[in-house]
């Protein structure tokens, strides 16, 4: 029996959307390549509001974490952390060498813009990094204030996670002045694992000019000026079969309007709040709650577990905490195609399981 899916990815993917991932090949080197490439790159450039010039990667969201913190930071890059995500992008800096502090925050609290402006008014960074919704402890970051700190620093490249919230939240990335804008497919985008996708400022690209060793698969410059010179095609042979499926996600996702799917996921996320602070209470402090999933502390003292697995019978399917929060949290996604009636079915069933 399929488990209807409340984790925060892979998310359910609608049958519709999983055929074209079934799509007859083409030449990677053909027109019709360049044109699907273009296409999904028009597209992506509305979801994120931004006109730089999108890149798209054959890893999870992880590979292009990477290769931003390596190919970008000249000096030192400032790691924020609100959990498991930001510790990750630290772990990726020391692994390649990239110099780097990591500016922790207690676990269900934001990062702060004033945290920010402590730390680049150092002056020993250039690069930044800001988890904006953190699938751990459910935390979605100021980032319209820590935007508004970073104007204060020009040099600085900022550096955005949004593998979690874009597609479910408005993220204007020109606006906020993001440099790179990482995201990937098996979130609120609504379609399986295996592709990034992020958005590269011409700041960020100048960046990388000045970093010696930048890798070769994920090197971000090599990608650009690929995909300029070769009308967006790209080195190694990419994903097609999700390239298909992302075009045509996307279309359905503007169709939907952008508008509509950010009220969508609003409406999802207030209403496990309520439920959550009916019968639990909620992990991450309430003004920076997500609105992509919900992060539960389990005040109840239920085996998560056991719950999940009573869920399984029923078909459905949803999250213990991550890492350390295991056991002392839950975590309902509510993202992607889910709806408001889908939530409210899964809420009544842990209720009759919980015999709340
Ligand atoms: C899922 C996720 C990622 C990427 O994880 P992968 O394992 O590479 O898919 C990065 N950041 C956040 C906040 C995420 O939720």
């Amino acid at each position: 029996m399929h488990k209807k899916l409340f984790i925060p990815g892979p998310v359910d993917v609608a049958q519709d959307v999983l055929q074209k991932l079934a799509t007859p090949m083409i030449g990677h080197r053909t027109k019709d390549a360049s044109d699907l490439q273009r296409g999904i790159s028009e597209k992506m450039q509305k979801l994120m509001y931004t006109k730089n010039e999108i890149i798209l990667s054959t890893t999870s969201g992880s590979g292009l974490m990477e290769a931003a913190v390596r190919c970008c930071t000249r000096r030192r890059a400032a790691i924020f952390s609100v959990g498991a995500f930001g510790d990750r992008w630290y772990k990726m800096a020391e692994a390649n060498a990239v110099p780097a502090d990591k500016f922790s925050s207690e676990l269900g609290k934001p990062t702060t813009p004033e945290m920010v402006d402590e730390a680049l008014s150092t002056g020993k960074y250039d690069l930044v990094t800001i988890t904006h919704n953190e699938t751990s402890t459910g935390i979605m970051n100021p980032v319209e204030g820590i935007a508004g700190v970073l104007k204060k620093y020009p040099d600085v490249v900022f550096c955005l996670d949004t593998v979690s919230s874009m597609g479910g939240t408005r993220i204007e990335v020109d606006r906020l002045g993001v440099d790179i804008c990482i995201t990937s497919t098996q979130k609120c985008l609504g379609l399986p694992p295996g592709l990034a996708i992020c958005s590269i400022s011409q700041k960020a690209l100048d960046a990388a000019k000045e970093v010696p060793n930048r890798g070769l698969y994920l090197d971000l410059l090599n990608l650009y000026k690929y995909i300029q010179k070769k009308d967006y095609q790209y080195p190694s042979t990419p994903s097609l079969p999700h390239m298909f499926a992302l075009d045509y996600q996307l279309d359905k996702i503007l169709k939907e309007g952008l508008e509509n799917r950010f009220s969508r996921h609003l409406e999802m996320a207030n209403y496990v709040r309520d439920w959550a602070k009916k019968y639990f209470e909620m992990f991450a402090e309430e003004k920076y709650a997500s609105n992509t999933l919900t992060t539960i502390k389990n005040t109840k003292n239920i085996s998560v577990e056991g719950l999940n697995k009573e869920l399984g019978k029923r078909g459905y399917m949803i999250s213990n905490g991550y890492g350390d929060l295991k056991e002392k949290t839950f975590r309902v996604a509510h993202m992607a195609e889910t709806t408001l009636d889908d939530v409210k079915q899964l809420l009544k069933v842990i209720e009759e399981i919980l015999g709340v």
